[in-house]
């Protein structure tokens, strides 16, 4: 029976939830939901919680920056009660399941919880819970009693979506949000009645729960990595009713779309807003202004509940979907003004990149000053956060050590670098990923390091022995000591020379990334290519939106740049046109300020604009040409003394603080400590010393104590460490730099940060030579050892993608467009046409065409555009069913040794699971079948996968899944000696879709 969708319930001041009609709702359930019902306030308990001031956090007065881990809300499996330390790893932390007492010891001050509990939401909303609530409910207090007044991040990231979905599958179909994205963490569309209902009941039950517990909560994140495009009746209605009053006439709406509706009444009927590329602008802004709606009734009703002083409100965007087609209907600058903290995620890259390796070369192209991605995903927050002073926290900090593709230990210095690099762009605090062991997973050491050796989320756990040595975890608390002789006077806003006088603007483009569905263009990697270029190459750089152009740029600001603006409002366009001709650099891609929102070119504009093709690696040389010539100001530069160059995957950031001034670099593309030049421009006159607080050095200029304006920009020699934050102060008078007077709540430790200025090593240029080569000394071996792996991991490399003795002379390649049925690129996603799988940008537009060696053999690939669009042969999966089972047989019409198959499959199979066979036909009649198994002669052609049995020969990209590839497979022919007629391909008819690009024969 279908179970109908239940009414909306009137909103009263409390939540009122009803449980629905048509279950029984077992007695547990009434319980639990009995104990969360009905009107909940928690008033002000007298705690303390952090203040915002000047765009900063407070505690007491002073300004904090936030350290805490990311935890789990249920720690039992990991600190089991009667065995905490069953590895018997020794240390406090493995002993001592999270609380306060642990956290103050590693140097934490704050902490995040995943996530909000559940139960008592899934209960109000009228769903059955286990029996034994109770008991849980129980442990939930008693686990959030452990952190006191600790202050607290909670998110709200896994609910009762399973709970749902299981008990009330139909209802839970009817509230999806209807979005082809992935959407885990928005599961329900809030605007339906229903979905509104499930998050208002785990917003109140995981609330309550957590302030019943005792949590100092100061921070409630709303949603995690939030994805929101839902094109649901609710929003087709509500959006009919907006345009209406927009528009006034159905005319005049369709005259702009391009549509033909009846009326407003067939708008809010319509089911997909997205197949109408100039109506999907307007969509897309509406739907982003009922998210940040969203937010704002959510953070009031939790409001309701939770009536104490200073509290906040966040969520949690998806930072690497920002800029991508996924979050084209999400607009940060209102969510921005929704929220009171702005929480974003992810980290910096550690580990020996090769580079130095490799050395100058086409290695060196490539990487060479362009700083890490992470960067840019924190300049963009910086821009929102700017807008109106409001702090910014990563809640969920990832720390890795990579090299040659597997993960190394991770060393104290790599967190202390990731926090300053965090805090120099803006944030005022960092939750890293994550406080767990996964002690169920290994026993020793050999096996925590066979559980993160391979890349993944497992990888970033703080609590594996082999990941993070437990004396590494002291990084946390190294920060925290290094910060603390300075933090009132560098965390307020502005913060860096970039916040109060940038010289180069970065313009992101929303009218672009709403049209991200509607052309080809991975604007993440050209924002990154560009803002990486000018940020490595040390200029103060401030991101700034297309729409803002016209209320005018800082005045320091000497050049724009523009990596992607290909959609863009007339009065942007106009704007950054009066920019150059009033003589602000500005550089451009070649595709920006022609089009406006939907696609309708604009007026010429200047043609003082630079053009460059921001999709090329071959633009940077030239942008920052045109960034030299531009005058835009530098205040600090790092250049290699072996190479004049700024180091690679460099950052330099200064805070200006008048007569105290702080700086900071790091070199995360280096592999090595390297000599490097440090210039310095000042303004100020006089005389400053010049001190590196973290070694406990004071800087001599020659055998003069100070420096002054002159002295500084000719340069100071410096040790350039690899991906190692440095810090370096200039001050008035002899730095007096107390690492004695930590915050309060950290216990005094013996150590290795020295106390006072009297334990200051005078350091001169040779002196400063000595450390550098010391330093090179002692990195030696390791390096060597390295040097080693990465020529063991090329050769691995290099195995997986060419087939051994191929004789390419006596190749030949088989034409199968006669057999073919589908193109590279698709147009339109599901309209059952394809090309490739049918699901639009998706695709494989980027195949190589014509005659390429691929995996050591020769290979032609037909051109569709001369093939009548057919080039490839798709087959029937099971998730693409119009797909035929078999194509015509290909002719072959010789004798050959071998033949090499180029494919790949769609979607998913289980490994060994036949996907396609080969059917070859002699000449004597007889067959033989060539069977393709998954993930063994045939792999996925989503990611960089190598098979088994296959070599993977095309490793491409698309915009929605990053890398894309097809493999070749080798069929040895036990009967080389009888002509091939044919060869005919068949689908094995499981869930992988197969398809097939070219045929070679090897005589
Ligand atoms: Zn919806």
């Amino acid at each position: 029976m279908k179970h109908p969708v239940l009414p909306s319930l009137p909103v009263l001041p409390a939540l009122c939830i009803a449980h629905c009609a048509f279950c029984i709702p077992d007695a547990a359930a009434d319980g639990l939901a009995d104990r969360y019902a009905g009107e909940i306030r928690f008033v002000e308990d007298g705690r303390e919680r952090p203040a915002i001031s000047n765009g900063t956090f407070r505690l007491g007065g002073r300004p904090v920056f936030f350290v805490g881990p990311w935890i789990y809300n249920d720690t039992r499996k990991d600190w089991p009660p009667q065995n905490p330390d069953p590895q018997g790893v020794g240390h406090f932390a493995y002993r001592e399941p999270p609380g306060k007492d642990v956290f103050e010891r590693i140097g934490f001050n704050a902490s995040q919880l995943s996530a909000a509990w559940s139960l008592p939401g899934q209960a109000l909303y009228g769903l059955d819970v286990p029996e034994d609530w109770r008991g849980q409910e129980a442990e939930k207090a008693g686990f959030f009693g452990r952190f006191g007044d600790q202050p607290m991040v909670v998110d709200f990231a896994f609910g009762f979506a399973g709970a749902l979905k299981k008990q009330r599958p139909e209802l839970a179909r009817e509230i999806d949000q209807r979005t082809p994205h992935w959407h885990e963490f928005v599961p329900f569309c809030p605007e339906s009645p229903d979905g509104d209902r499930y998050y208002r009941a785990y917003l109140k039950g995981g609330a309550v729960s957590a302030l019943r517990g005792g949590a100092n909560v100061f921070l409630w994140e709303l949603f995690n990595e939030s994805s929101y495009q839902c094109r649901c009746p609710s929003n087709a209605v509500a959006f009919a009713k907006e345009m209406e009053a927009a528009f006034g006439s159905i005319e005049a709406a369709n005259r702009t779309w391009g549509t033909s509706y009846a009326d407003f009444g067939a708008v809010a009927a319509e089911t997909d807003f997205f197949r109408h590329a100039r109506l999907w602008p307007d969509y897309a802004k509406f739907l982003a202004r009922r998210y940040a709606a969203v937010l704002r009734d959510y953070a009031e009703f939790v409001r309701s509940v939770d009536g104490r002083r200073n509290v906040y409100f966040t969520e949690q965007s998806s930072v690497s979907s920002i800029e991508k087609e996924r979050d084209a209907c999400m607009d940060y600058r209102l969510v921005a003004d929704a929220l009171d903290v702005l929480a974003y995620e992810g980290g910096f890259p550690f580990g020996r990149s090769g580079a130095e390796i490799v050395g100058a070369g086409e290695m060196e192209d490539v990487v060479f000053d362009k700083a890490p991605g992470h960067f840019f995903d924190l300049d963009l927050y910086r821009a929102l956060a700017r807008r109106d002073r409001k702090p910014m926290v990563n809640d969920e900090l990832y720390c890795q050590r990579i090299e040659s593709g597997l993960r190394v230990p991770s060393r104290r210095e790599d967190l202390a670098t990731v926090l300053w690099a965090e805090l120099f762009h803006g944030s005022s605090g960092a939750f890293a990923y994550c406080w767990a062991k996964r002690a169920w997973e290994w026993k020793d050491l050999d096996g925590a390091r066979r559980m993160v050796e391979k890349p993944s989320y497992k990888s970033a756990h703080l609590l594996n022995p082999y990941a993070w040595p437990p004396e590494a975890l002291d990084g946390f608390r190294l920060f925290r000591d290094e910060l603390e002789p300075f933090r009132d006077r560098i965390l307020d806003v502005p913060r860096t020379r970039s916040d109060e006088a940038p010289s180069v603007a970065v313009v992101f483009s929303y009218p672009t990334v709403r049209m991200l569905g509607h052309v080809r263009m991975d604007y993440r990697e050209r924002l990154q290519r560009w803002h990486g270029a000018v940020l490595g190459a040390h200029y103060p750089v401030q991101v700034v939106f297309e729409e803002d152009l016209p209320a005018g740029l800082p005045p320091s600001v000497r050049a724009l740049v523009v990596p992607s603006a290909r959609f863009a409002t007339p009065e942007g366009a106009a704007a950054a046109s009066r920019l150059a001709e009033s003589g602000v650099t500005v550089v451009a891609d070649n595709d920006a300020f022609l089009a406006d929102e939907r696609g309708d070119p604009l007026p010429c504009p200047s043609s003082k604009i630079i053009r460059l093709d921001a999709d090329s690696d071959a633009s940077v040389a030239p942008l920052l040409a045109a960034l030299a010539a531009s005058g835009a100001r530098r205040d600090a530069t790092l250049m290699l003394e072996n190479t004049g160059r700024p180091p690679r995957g460099s950052d330099v950031q200064v805070i200006d603080r008048g007569d105290f001034k702080l700086l900071f670099f790091v070199a995360f593309g280096e592999d090595a400590t390297q000599g490097g030049i440090l210039r310095w421009n000042i303004a100020d006159g006089g005389a400053f010393y010049l001190s590196d607080p973290i070694h406990g050095r004071l800087l001599l200029n020659g055998t003069n104590e100070t420096w002054n304006a002159a002295s500084l920009s000719n340069g100071v020699f410096v040790a350039v460490p690899p991906q190692e934050r440095a810090l370096f102060i200039l001050s008035r008078n002899p730095p007096i730099i107390d690492f004695q007077a930590r915050s309060a709540d950290l216990a005094p430790r013996s150590g290795d940060l020295p106390a006072r200025s009297a334990d200051l090593t005078l350091v001169d240029a040779p002196a400063m030579r000595a450390i550098v080569d010391a330093d090179r000394v002692r990195e030696a071996p390791a390096l060597a050892e390295f040097a080693r792996r990465a020529a063991e991991a090329a050769a691995a490399h290099d195995a997986a993608r060419r087939w051994p003795d191929v004789d390419a002379s006596r190749c030949t390649p088989v034409p199968i467009a006669g057999s073919a049925n589908m193109a590279f690129a698709d147009e339109v996603a599901g309209d059952g046409r394809g090309g490739w799988f049918d699901q639009g940008s998706n695709d494989f537009a980027s195949m190589p065409l014509g005659r390429h060696i691929l995996a050591g053999v020769p290979f032609e690939i037909a051109d569709p555009a001369t093939s009548g669009g057919r080039a490839a042969i798709v087959l029937f999966g099971t998730n693409r069913d119009f797909f035929p089972d078999a194509a015509p047989e290909i002719p072959v019409g010789r004798k050959a040794r071998r033949l090499y198959f180029l494919h790949g499959y769609g979607w998913d199979e289980t490994p060994g699971t036949p996907v396609l066979t080969y059917r070859i036909r002699y000449a004597d009649g007889a067959t033989a079948d060539f069977v393709c198994r998954a993930k063994a002669e045939i792999g996925p052609w989503h990611g960089s996968f190598a098979p088994s049995d296959a070599k993977l020969a095309v490793e491409s990209s698309n915009p929605v899944l990053g890398t894309v590839n097809v493999q070749c497979a080798r069929w040895e022919n036990p009967r080389p000696d009888v002509e091939i007629l044919g060869i005919e391909p068949i689908s094995a008819r499981s869930a992988a879709v197969p398809a097939v690009v070219a045929i070679t024969a090897e005589r």
